[in-house]
């Protein structure tokens, strides 16, 4: 796509002004150029989403371009991390302008509302597939990093209920709830909790963002802290519309096991609890014991490598 390779930057991926005064230069040379404050360090993550593994072929570009930011954004929120610059690798079996136009105006939507600049990137032809890297800063030591629960830690998830998105690609695929919106708009539109990252940054002591379901990502915790935890089913914060899922199909597991919440999980020590200052509920508690169980109607199961055995 060599000719119209530049007119297409140009005109989709070309701001008139950078809006985060940290970045020093943006699309148009050989690299781009950004500022890191004395004192920080930078959190970098990538994230890909492939046409037909990550998203459906007639999967609307708007929402497309918000969700590519999105994803990588709760990798930055996860760690407390302020964004400011990302670079866009597009492979594209065509130049679809329409299609281009929309992915650029849902990009560029949720780049102005977290302050930060598309500075770069490279654009080839190929199957569909989306890769952004994400640029952030952090006070110097003070990431949340995976490594830092302790026995005694408090668990929490951000956010009114666990399973809304699981929710949503189950009525994409042909499930009926009454009033679809919310779930359909957490799965397409997920909001990424950067602001609740910052805040937790000073008294969390282990984050992660929900990106395969609290089952499966609160082991990447266990596993970095070498520490153990018990989820209580009771206390995971649940919408409505997932308490009536639950009672017409029994599938309890649905809000621990599907992905693409995009809420945090963090552990807190117990004495700095009356700091918490966001939107969050206590789902469970650190354990020396190693493994993750999960405690409902009075049975203790624990989770391991094939899901749910009992325990024993
Ligand atoms: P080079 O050959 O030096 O790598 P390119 O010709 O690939 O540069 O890109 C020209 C400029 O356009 C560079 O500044 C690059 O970062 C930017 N760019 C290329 N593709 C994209 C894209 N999809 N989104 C944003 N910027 C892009
Ligand atoms: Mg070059």
């Amino acid at each position: 796509m060599a000719v119209s390779e530049f007119a297409l930057i140009q005109r989709f991926f070309t701001a008139p002004a950078l809006r985060n005064p940290l970045n020093q230069l943006g699309v148009g040379d050989d690299c781009a150029l950004i500022k890191i404050p004395v004192g920080s360090e930078m959190a970098i993550t990538v994230d890909t989403m492939v046409e037909g593994v990550h998203f459906f072929p007639a999967a609307d570009p708007e929402l497309l371009g918000q969700k590519l930011l999105a994803v990588n954004l709760s990798d930055l929120a996860a760690m407390g991390a302020s964004p400011v610059s990302a670079t866009l690798a597009l492979t594209l079996p065509e130049v679809n302008e329409a299609w281009l136009q929309s992915f650029a105006k849902g990009l560029n939507q949720m780049a102005e509302r977290y302050n930060l600049d598309l500075i770069g990137g490279d654009t080839t032809r190929g199957p569909l597939t989306l890769s952004l890297q994400l640029m952030g800063w952090v006070p110097e030591g003070q990431a949340i990093k995976r490594s830092g629960a302790s026995v005694g830690d408090l668990i929490y998830v951000t956010g009114s209920g666990l399973g809304e998105a699981g929710l949503g690609l189950k009525v994409e695929q042909g499930y009926t709830v009454n009033n679809p919106e919310q779930v359909l708009n957490k799965f397409h539109n997920p909001e990424p909790r950067i602001i609740e990252g910052l805040k937790i940054r000073s008294y969390a002591s282990a984050c992660i963002d929900l990106s395969d379901g609290i089952a499966s990502d609160l082991l990447h915790i266990l596993d970095k802290s070498q520490v153990g935890a018990l989820l209580d089913w009771e206390k995971i914060p649940l919408s409505l519309q997932l308490k009536n899922y639950i009672q017409q199909t029994a599938d309890w597991k649905l809000p621990l096991t599907a992905g693409e919440d995009y809420e945090l999980c963090f552990t807190i020590s117990p004495d700095r609890v009356d700091d918490l200052d966001i939107v969050c509920t206590q789902v469970g508690v650190i354990e020396s014991q190693p493994g993750l169980r999960i405690q409902r109607e009075g049975v203790i199961q624990a989770l391991g490598a094939k899901g749910f055995e009992h325990f024993s």
